[in-house]
């Protein structure tokens, strides 16, 4: 029972501290893309201007207290907030799962990235735009990465380098505007993080959901021929499933086909 508390309580600190970071990586969000410092000038209210005070940036505790709203000029915080704050600690609760609940490295450098992950994703989402920025952001854990004790060999690692970013690279040649510069670097960077196999699992995994997106925005709206969509969220999406249930789920792919 006493074990179960505590289990509860260390999730709950988890959760807490990855809503923090959530929270921060909203703002980066908002602010990378249009070169303004991440670091100075605290958060601001965007319709009246107003700093925030400490205890309006508690991380969705203030959202719900304030129902959404300024406490100076009433006007409403969009939800994307809420929402970014929410996946922040659920991600890092996910992430303390997945190693067990332990505080191991492998937990460390995975958090690091999934991080990167999520800020590149919201960024994106935000301004169809992944900054190099953030990509550099992302390849300083997946660095760190190599010195974790289960991880794939170097030439896995640099095939998954190549293997789907220099095809993705050709067809932009061949097709402008088919992918994103950063669309490119980001798959690079996550091959090099996943190797081969899981690179294109994951690929896989963001094609299988960013087609049925697509479609579904085609059906919703005939009209508009524009399709373009920001597809780094499931570039992102595809490599954080890939790098935590990659090797389950290739195992459990060939035992199928094998017939084990
Ligand atoms: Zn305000």
């Amino acid at each position: 029972m006493l074990l179960w508390v505590a289990y509860a309580l260390l999730l709950g600190i988890v959760f807490l501290f990855g809503a923090c970071v959530g929270s921060f990586l909203g703002v980066v969000a908002d602010r990378v893309p249009r070169g303004q410092s991440i670091v100075r000038g605290r958060s601001f209210c965007p319709h009246c201007h107003r700093e925030l005070s400490p205890r309006e940036l508690i991380p969705l505790v203030s959202f719900l207290w304030q129902r959404r709203r300024c406490r100076h000029c009433g006007a409403p915080i969009p939800w994307r907030l809420f929402f970014t704050e929410l996946a922040g600690g659920l991600l890092a609760v996910w992430v303390l799962l997945s190693q067990n609940c332990t505080f191991n490295s492998t937990f460390w450098v995975y958090l690091a990235i999934c991080f990167a992950l999520l800020a590149i994703a919201l960024t994106d989402l935000a301004s169809m735009l992944i900054p190099g920025g953030l990509i550099a952001a992302l390849a300083v854990p997946v660095l760190g990465s190599l010195l974790l004790p289960q991880s794939p060999g170097l030439p896995s690692r640099l095939i998954g380098l190549f293997c789907v970013s220099v095809p993705m690279l050709l067809i932009t040649l061949a097709i402008p505007g088919s992918f994103g510069g950063g669309d490119i670097k980001l798959v690079a960077v996550c091959g090099f993080l996943l190797g081969w196999q899981r690179t294109l699992l994951g690929l896989f995994l963001a094609l299988l959901s960013g087609g049925a997106y697509g479609s579904y925005l085609l059906i919703k709206d005939r009209r508009n021929k524009s399709r373009h969509f920001a597809f780094g969220p499931f570039l992102c999406g595809g490599a954080f499933l890939a790098l935590l249930y990659g090797q389950d789920l290739i195992n459990w792919y060939i035992g199928l086909v094998t017939g084990w």
